[in-house]
């Protein structure tokens, strides 16, 4: 599947006859800037900003990716990871190589030890179905489009978290490609170090080519979404907030303040409306007690109401998250509590008079997410109560505006939060501090030790980068 130019491959700052070599040596694509194919294999779900590197290998396996890190190391250049295009680097690359795991797409269900196999491209959508089939859920989160590999290596907070934990807690073992090009399989016992800081370090120790994790015995949840005019925001939320300090582990819920768009895709009664929006994913052994529970936010009048008990596989209905690519500005932070008093902030800044449309998530943790995984990894921030998200797409605002609205909101509901961050919701520019925020200090301190051990060149730099320890 090699793809030549007849002239031979060009990459700037790249040997030519070096990239032709690479293109022998590899199953997939190796493309440069000059090649059609290019624009595509670089293009992903967010539009915000693309890597621009000097050779896209797109791998079609492990070999593919040692090759390609290896073709890296003998230049010099650093490596990008792409799978969905999901996130928003926090670094794009201008040069190095991006390595494409789109194509990487086995699974492996294995449904009598509870475990599936997923190689690098795969998406959750590619597993829900086989999993719900065998009796198993995975541990996904709201979008199902979002890749295996980098969700549950940057935690992955799911519909089943509240129960379950982090998506990195329970991981069985992990294929990688480390910045000397070989592949290894990483488990507790092979290289528990490594084990360790990939669960939470994500991208910053190599290129996974696949992962094994554990499947839930759930296939039923009862849950949807609950949406309310935001005339009521105020009363919806501060309800919301106490709620969620009464309800049980197996209840996962979240609220988002949405300004939707005037679109026809959106149905009539969310077109060009700004409204608040609960979603619920209640997953206990039998469903009974879910309506019950959910009694006191229905109270409320929601004019729209399609919780119920429905399958797994239409987990993706509950947030709705957009399923089409498009360019988001975003923010994030870790609080320790929501209260009346953090209602009362926030809608200050947000709302449907707000200088630029948006939407606030507020994730409830806690439950299970509040404890140590089983076996140890480098996600933090245990101890937070609530994560918060705040979203503005470019087609609907300038930057320049969005950035400083976004500032105001993070200011004011500044002394309800932890000063931690959750890696899955950091898009974008990030500075090293911003990137620490990401991990508890000591985690961070282990995790730049072992970045000197195994990528002591930060070859892994093109991401939310944690740079070697410097020693001596
Ligand atoms: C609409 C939407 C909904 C989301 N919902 C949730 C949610 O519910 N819970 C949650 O926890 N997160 C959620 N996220 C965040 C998401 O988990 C992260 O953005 C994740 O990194 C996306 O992974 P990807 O492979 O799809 O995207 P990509 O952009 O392809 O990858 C993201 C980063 O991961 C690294 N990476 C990708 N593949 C590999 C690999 N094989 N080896 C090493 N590094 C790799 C790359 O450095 C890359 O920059 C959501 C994001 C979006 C856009």
């Amino acid at each position: 599947m090699s793809r030549f130019h007849p002239e031979g491959n060009k990459a700037a700052g790249v040997d030519a006859a070096a990239v032709d070599a690479l293109a022998k040596q590899v199953k997939g694509l190796v493309l440069t800037p000059d090649d059609e194919q290019y624009d595509a294999e670089r293009a992903g779900h967010q539009t915000t900003r693309r890597h621009r590197p000097d050779v896209i290998v797109s791998a079609a396996g492990p070999a593919d990716v040692e090759a390609a890190v290896t073709f890296a190391n003998g230049h010099g250049l650093p490596v990008a990871v792409q799978g969905t295009g999901h996130a928003l680097s926090a670094v794009a690359a201008e040069g190095g190589v991006l390595i494409n795991t789109s194509r990487m797409t086995d699974v492996r269900m294995n449904a009598e030890a509870g475990t599936v196999w997923v190689g690098a491209g795969v998406r959750w959508d590619q597993v829900i179905p086989e999993a719900v089939a065998a009796g198993l859920a995975p541990l996904s989160g709201s979008a199902p489009g979002v890749g295996v590999v980098s969700y549950t290596l940057g935690g992955g907070l799911g519909l089943l978290s509240r129960r379950y934990g982090y998506a990195a807690d329970h991981v069985r073992s992990i294929d990688v490609v480390t910045a000397d090009g070989r592949l290894r399989y990483v488990t507790e016992i092979s290289d528990p170090d490594l084990f360790w800081a990939l669960r939470g370090g994500r991208d910053n120790f190599g290129v996974v080519t696949g992962i094994e994790v554990d499947l839930m015995p759930i296939t039923t949840i009862y849950g949807g979404g609950l949406f309310f005019d935001a005339g009521s925001a105020a009363e919806v939320l501060d309800t919301y907030a106490r709620w969620t300090t009464t309800v049980p582990d197996e209840m996962t819920s979240s609220i988002a303040l949405i300004s939707f768009p005037e679109v026809p895709a959106l149905p009539a009664p969310l077109r060009g409306r700004y409204v608040v929006h609960i979603r619920i994913a209640y997953a206990a052994d039998t469903l009974g007690a879910g309506e019950g529970l959910v009694a006191p936010l229905r109270a409320l009048n929601p004019f729209i109401d399609t919780v119920a008990e429905m399958p797994f596989t239409e987990g993706g209905s509950i947030h709705n998250d957009p399923p089409f690519p498009g360019a988001f500005e975003s923010g994030t932070a870790l609080l320790r509590e929501f209260d009346s008093a953090t209602v009362h902030a926030l809608l200050e800044h947000v709302g449907h008079q707000a200088p630029v449309p948006h939407v606030v998530e507020l994730r409830h943790l806690g439950g299970r997410l509040a404890h140590p995984s089983a076996v140890p990894n480098a996600v933090g921030h245990r101890d937070a109560r609530y994560a918060i998200n705040v979203v503005s797409r470019l087609e609907r605002a300038e930057i320049t505006d969005i950035r400083p609205a976004h500032e105001r909101v993070f200011a004011e509901i500044a002394p309800w939060t932890t000063g931690g961050r959750a890696l899955n919701f950091m898009n974008g520019e990030n500075d090293a501090k911003d990137v620490a925020s990401a991990y508890n200090p000591k985690d961070y301190q282990r995790l730049t030790e072992l970045k000197a051990v195994y990528d002591p060149q930060n070859t892994f730099r093109l991401n939310h980068n944690i740079p070697p320890a410097v020693t001596g």
